[in-house]
């Protein structure tokens, strides 16, 4: 549900527009003014209680809604997610969870956001992309597509898999290359030319404990709260 359907074309391209092509997912961005109950579509209007902006107005999003919660075949109440910098802050768990439900609403806010009533009788789910303000839900929309979608079946190839990817563990990813074995006078680690499966493996594990103490200390400090260590002190996957 979008003042700004055009936007969603973006989505259309490479991994999501071949998951769309071959029928594994689908998006239809509806537009909320089409659903305007005045002759100039306005949907949106002045505060009460002053203030600057304009807020969208709650008719035209709850026809919206309405129309499409009539037009969906389901016996299950469809969550529908506002995005909002006010919601849970987005990440991989609550993808994977999401990624469960057969059909999503997302609801875009624009202007200074949404007339809170609708919000209280339309949303489910309120899911930020992160503590900044944008200056509409189309973008971090298309981020929640974007995430949701790589943990539908078939939406990634295997060698796209979204298991080994940073994350999936609580760590980031290993560092990793591609040919030329030499580049600007920096060689592939020679481990990775080893072809010794066990100790590769070994080798990025580490790899990853490194680059999540350095990169992003709150992630590694849940890591080690949450994983005991081998007699040799190397942690338990
Ligand atoms: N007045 C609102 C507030 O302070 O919470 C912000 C409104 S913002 C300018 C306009 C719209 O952009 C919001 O209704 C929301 O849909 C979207 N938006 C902005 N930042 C966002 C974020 N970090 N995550 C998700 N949606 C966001």
């Amino acid at each position: 549900m979008t003042l700004f359907p055009e936007m969603f074309d973006a989505i259309k391209q490479s991994i999501l527009g071949r998951a769309i092509k071959n029928n594994i997912i689908s998006v239809d961005a509806i537009n909320i003014r089409d659903f305007a109950f005045n002759k100039h579509n306005k949907v949106d209007d002045y505060t009460y209680g002053g203030g600057a902006g304009m807020l969208m107005q709650a008719e035209p999003v709850y026809l919206c809604h309405k129309a499409i919660t009539d037009s969906i075949d389901s016996s299950k109440k469809i969550r529908t997610v506002y995005l909002t910098p006010q919601g849970r802050v987005l990440n991989q768990e609550i993808a994977k969870e999401l990624a469960n439900e057969e059909e999503l609403i997302l609801l875009c806010g624009h202007y200074e956001g949404i007339d809170e009533r609708v919000l209280n009788e339309v949303v489910t789910d309120y899911i930020s992309i992160g503590d900044y303000v944008l200056t509409g839900g189309e973008l971090p929309a298309m981020v929640l597509i974007d995430t949701v979608s790589r943990f539908v079946d078939g939406v990634l190839s295997n060698d796209e898999s979204a298991m080994t990817e940073s994350f999936s563990e609580g760590l980031l990813e290993y560092p990793q290359y591609s040919r030329p074995y030499e580049w600007h006078g920096k060689k592939v680690p020679d481990i990775l030319m080893s072809g010794h499966h066990e100790n590769v493996e070994k080798w990025r594990f580490e790899q990853s404990l490194i680059r999540t103490e350095e990169r992003r200390p709150d992630l590694y400090k849940k890591f080690v709260e949450t994983h005991e260590k081998d007699k040799k002190g190397r942690f338990i996957r």
